[in-house]
């Protein structure tokens, strides 16, 4: 039997650690090559030792020689900083895990598409920015990306079998975070922890605090858009407390497909592991006698103001969506830095995405209208990274 060469890029993370929670089950089919992280240095060589990989790699150059004493006598190879990264996602694999945290994942999932590997996408963040180019490198590489957010991967199952022409909407559920059942006015008060619990996943701290503003939605609309080509008219988000059901895609016949789950990641992640095929994973079986009842509830966007957001970025297009990450990377940065209360996220999301579509400045037009290419998305990433930190400063100064 040959073994499958896997990599996880991102695999001290939550969806790292669920990747290898389904690959630690059944070490004999995979062949570990390179796992990556960032500060987390005893877990990624745990975990390189455990899974005997070639090669650990942390983003930060100032941990290589942490990580070398780590590893020593264990004959897996240690490697240091962002060159490291594209080497180590460019290492020959046929399948791997983009689960790095923000745009800082884009370079190594092109890395692991220009190898010809398939992409497992968790990292949003990769087709928010650069949706057309990382859809070209792969076609141009005969690479696949399998998507792993779970509202994607839900609409993908639905799609199995289905032509997408068919396809009126695409339906994405939201849990409506922490914060779906305050009071408006209290929202510009919530403190960063409360803000860091989510009432159904346990996820990292940033996307779980992009639940509560539903900037994570935000970016899934888009995400929804990238992968799936369709209009953003035909995308729509619902409030689902109960977060069973993950995604429904709507069919010109007028059914709708509902893909329903326990929300575990370990689900995504295991169909885009094993597919085409699917295979038994360690997932709670849902008992819909016990749940009862499924509710839903409109999307409020005075609540969530980064649903009117995505909205003004899709119907841009092209780096737009660069634009929103960058400003809402730095925004987030903020609110957990605690220069910026809650509310202010999305305020300055709204002006740095204003900035840009006004000719004039750095960050205009021909900048967001320019052809993607790694160097001109990395440059916008940079400017509205700027243009966000100015518009913290106006607000906390
Ligand atoms: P996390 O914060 O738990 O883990 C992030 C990983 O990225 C860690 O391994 C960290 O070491 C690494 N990392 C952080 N900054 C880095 C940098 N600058 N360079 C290189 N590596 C860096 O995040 P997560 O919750 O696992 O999310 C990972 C990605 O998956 C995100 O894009 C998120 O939106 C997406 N996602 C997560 C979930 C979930 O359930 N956690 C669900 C759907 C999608
Ligand atoms: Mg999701």
């Amino acid at each position: 039997m040959t073994k499958r060469r896997v990599s996880i890029l991102g695999a001290t993370g939550s969806i790292g650690q669920n990747t290898i929670d389904l690959i630690a089950r059944d070490p004999d089919h995979y062949d570990v090559v390179a796992l990556t992280g960032a500060r987390n240095i005893g877990q990624l060589a745990r975990d390189a030792i455990k899974l005997n990989a070639d090669i650990a790699v942390t983003a930060h150059d100032d941990l290589l020689d942490d990580l070398r004493a780590a590893l020593a006598g264990s004959g897996v190879q240690a490697a240091a900083g962002q060159a490291a990264l594209d080497e180590a996602a460019a290492r020959p694999a046929d399948w791997v895990m983009s689960a790095i945290v923000g745009a800082a994942g884009l370079a190594p999932g092109m890395a692991a598409l220009a190898q010809g590997a398939t992409l497992a996408l968790a990292n949003k963040e990769s087709l928010v920015c650069a949706g057309a180019l990382i859809k070209a490198t792969a076609a141009t590489h005969g690479a696949r990306i399998l998507p792993v957010d779970s509202e994607h991967s839900a609409v993908f199952q639905a799609l199995i079998g289905e032509n997408i022409a068919a396809v009126e909407r695409i339906i994405i559920t939201a849990s409506g975070g922490a914060f779906r059942d305050w009071p408006i006015a209290d929202l510009a008060n919530a403190s960063l922890a409360q803000a860091s619990s989510h009432p159904n996943w346990d996820m990292g701290q940033r996307i779980t605090i992009d639940s509560a503003s539903m900037f994570n939605k935000a970016m899934e609309l888009i995400e929804t858009r990238e992968f799936f080509e369709v209009s953003p008219s035909q995308i729509e988000t619902v409030v689902h407390p109960e977060s069973m059901i993950h995604a429904l895609v709507g069919f010109n016949d007028g059914a709708l497909m509902a893909h329903v789950g326990p929300p575990d990641m370990r689900h995504a992640i295991g169909f885009a592991l094993h597919w085409p095929t699917r295979k038994t994973l360690p997932v709670a079986r849902l008992d819909l006698v016990q749940i009862g009842a499924l509710t839903f509830r409109a999307p409020d966007e005075t609540r969530w103001p980064a649903l009117r957001l995505a909205r003004e970025v899709m119907e841009r297009g092209g780096m737009a969506g660069a634009v929103f990450n960058a400003a809402k990377e730095i925004a987030l940065d903020g609110f957990i830095g605690g220069h910026i209360q809650f509310t202010q996220m999305a305020d300055i999301v709204a002006v740095v995405l204003d900035t840009a579509n006004r000719d004039g400045g750095a960050l205009n037009a021909s900048h967001i209208d320019a052809t993607m290419t790694l160097d001109n998305v990395r440059e916008v990433n940079h400017l509205a990274r700027k243009a966000a930190q100015a518009a913290i400063k106006n607000r906390a100064g």
